[in-house]
């Protein structure tokens, strides 16, 4: 399906101020008092669009604070007549989507652990049907791109308009440095499967912590997202849920004083002309590659035929692990990364079992390699 989205330009949307598109909030609300007080401050913030909320709360666990239900949504629209801000809460099921409606919230996100499942997300679509309403998609909490994007075409479908995405990072077995896994290569496949659809990172389910805030905010705008949402709390130790990644709103000041927002159209001839120039020298260099990788399978293939005649196996591992030691600290020497090579070598190596495999299981090729 091709997604067709009108207003796609989150410029074009309602309450924008400026680039990135700022949402900020609490993770929850939890008292009229930190409601209107996190939105008075708040909204002093230039930069800040719309106020967030949690209302409805999934929680991985029970007997965590689940929201404080209905009630919160009246605090919310009390923080959009008294501070202009738009409003947003998070909706997981049809009824949350008509409450939400009732009390003129300006934008309903799906949660992470909403968006995994497509029953769920045609149920709230299927709510949405006929209003305009700006609705937000956050990533599934795992990383399977056709899943946030099949979800992203259930609203569609629905006829809203103002659509765009949340990267808010992807959960892994392993503990590591930040709460989610950012996986940046999905929200830029993302943006390379709908180019039109906006994409809003959010660093503090990424990151889980205020520690690495600032850098993922930072990686999210060198990237050209379109924004963020940051989770802000009068005081964030006493939140009652993810209390170690708010910041007050003194401190989300601080955080956007120093972000850098680089140009992601340059006009000046003199700047597209330097671009131009190293760019033409990649797309050479990417040419060599190409050629490159394909001289390397030839031989592949021809060692694939040699290995069949001889009845050795495909796999040697003692070859390969040799190979990639190599490949690795040759690779540093030059100052690439041993990720990287990791990477391309195993993706490489892969590719080289496959076709020995097919050479392998069948015969019809051997012609061709003794020609
Ligand atoms: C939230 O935004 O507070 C939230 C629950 O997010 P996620 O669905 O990304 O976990
Ligand atoms: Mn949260």
């Amino acid at each position: 399906m091709i997604l067709k989205l009108k207003n796609s330009r989150i410029t074009d949307w309602r309450g924008y101020k400026g680039r990135p598109f700022l949402i900020s909030g609490p993770c929850s609300a939890e008292t009229e008092e930190q409601v209107m007080e996190t939105a008075r401050q708040l909204a002093k913030i230039k930069e800040v669009s719309l106020f967030r909320a949690g209302i409805w709360k999934p929680r991985t666990r029970p007997n965590s604070f689940e929201g404080v239900g209905v009630e919160g949504l009246r605090w919310l629209r009390r923080v959009k007549e008294e501070t202009g801000l738009l409003v947003g809460t998070e909706v997981a099921n049809e009824r949350h989507v008509y409450e939400a409606l009732k009390y003129g919230i300006d934008m309903l996100w799906i949660g992470a652990r909403t968006s995994v499942n497509p029953f769920t997300v045609q149920e709230i679509s299927d709510a949405l049907k006929g209003v305009d309403v700006m609705v937000l998609v956050k990533n599934p909490i795992n990383p399977d791109i056709e899943l946030w994007i099949g979800a992203i075409e259930r609203v569609a479908k629905a006829g809203i308009t103002r659509i765009g995405a949340i990267h808010r990072g992807f959960s892994s077995y392993e503990k590591t440095l930040y709460r989610n896994q950012p996986n940046w290569q999905l929200p830029i496949e993302l943006r390379r499967r709908i180019p039109e659809l906006p994409i809003i990172c959010d660093p503090s389910h990424i990151s889980g912590s205020r520690q690495f805030l600032h850098e993922i905010s930072q990686k999210a705008l060198d990237l050209n997202f379109d924004g963020l949402m940051l989770e802000s709390h009068i005081d964030p130790d006493k939140a009652l849920s993810d209390s170690s990644q708010q910041l007050t709103p003194n401190d989300l000041k601080e955080l956007l004083s120093r972000l850098i927002l680089r140009n992601p159209n340059p006009s000046d001839p003199k700047l597209l002309d330097v671009l131009g120039e190293l760019r033409q020298q990649i797309d050479i260099y990417d040419d060599y590659l190409l050629d490159l990788m394909e001289k390397r399978m030839k031989v592949s293939e021809t060692i694939g035929h040699y290995k069949k005649e001889n009845n050795i196996t495909i796999l040697q591992s003692i070859r390969w692990d040799e190979i990639i030691k190599k490949a690795i600290s040759k690779g540093q020497a030059k100052g690439l990364s041993a990720e990287l090579i990791k990477t391309i070598f195993t993706a490489i190596h892969q590719e080289s079992i496959n076709l020995q495999m097919k050479i392998m299981n069948n015969g019809a090729k051997d012609q061709d390699y003794k020609k």
